[in-house]
């Protein structure tokens, strides 16, 4: 594989330079910065998934996805490296607030995804915060919200703070993540996701991670995301 360009942003490398990393199966390989590459290391991760296979290229070179994949496919990293990578070239800094939301259906998935990204993003300046109500207390959050580069977030407590903090501001977001999309439909949250995604800037890199393609998760990603690459990897029988 040839080497990254060097110090060219991402988001600017055409589609056809980017084919070249599309056979990458080590993370290694990837185009991506010393510092989300030694979060990996330090983590024990090396070869890369199908499915962080299949979607990595595309991401890291500014698409939306739609991606679907069982349980246990390692959909978490095929969006959190594009994440860390994402506000990492567009040097986002402590000013520049709330550079990411990431939407996940329950308080335990939102929990362990906080980890992995902890993990990963390590050797990363960003801040981070999980946002997912329960016995922590509102109006704490309230106060450092603003504060936050990359929030975890269930999908009711995003919109409460969207509803009630002062200033609360999202109007710099960069990457939309709808992890376990059918999970937060079958959860109920519909109403409460259109109500978000009504009021996110529209310039910006969504990805939506599935299970399985439901007609409601086809549903959303037509209200979320932008001409997107349909990724679905299924194991062979
Ligand atoms: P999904 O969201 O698709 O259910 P996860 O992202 O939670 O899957 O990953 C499932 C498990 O696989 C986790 O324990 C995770 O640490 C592990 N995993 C993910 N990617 C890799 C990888 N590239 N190499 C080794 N283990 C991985
Ligand atoms: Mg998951």
């Amino acid at each position: 594989l040839p080497p990254p360009p060097a110090g060219a942003p991402l988001g600017r490398i055409d589609a056809d330079t980017y084919s070249c990393y599309a056979g990458a199966t080590k993370f290694d390989q990837l185009p991506i910065s010393n510092k989300t590459k030694d979060g990996l290391r330090k983590a024990e991760f090396v070869d890369m998934t199908d499915i962080q296979r299949a979607s990595l290229p595309h991401a890291l070179c500014g698409r939306d996805i739609l991606g679907a994949a069982k349980t246990g496919s390692g959909k978490t990293l095929a969006f959190l490296i594009p994440v860390l990578e994402k506000l990492y070239r567009e040097r986002w800094g402590p000013e520049d607030g709330v550079g990411s939301i990431i939407i996940s259906p329950t308080r335990e998935l939102g929990a362990q995804l906080f980890d992995v990204l902890k993990a990963v993003g390590k050797f990363h300046n960003f801040s981070a915060g999980l946002l997912i109500g329960g016995r922590k207390d509102v109006n704490t959050e309230k106060e450092h919200v603003n504060e936050l580069n990359i929030l975890v977030c269930t999908p009711g407590r995003l919109l409460q703070h969207m509803d009630e903090t002062p200033n609360f501001d999202c109007s710099q977001l960069q990457v939309l993540v709808l992890d376990e999309a059918d999970r937060i439909l079958d959860v109920g949250f519909k109403k409460t996701l259109n109500a978000i995604i009504s009021q996110l800037p529209k310039h910006r890199q969504t990805f939506l991670f599935s299970a399985t393609q439901t007609k409601s998760v086809q549903d959303l990603a037509r209200l979320s995301l932008k001409d997107p690459e349909y990724l679905s990897v299924h194991e062979e029988s």
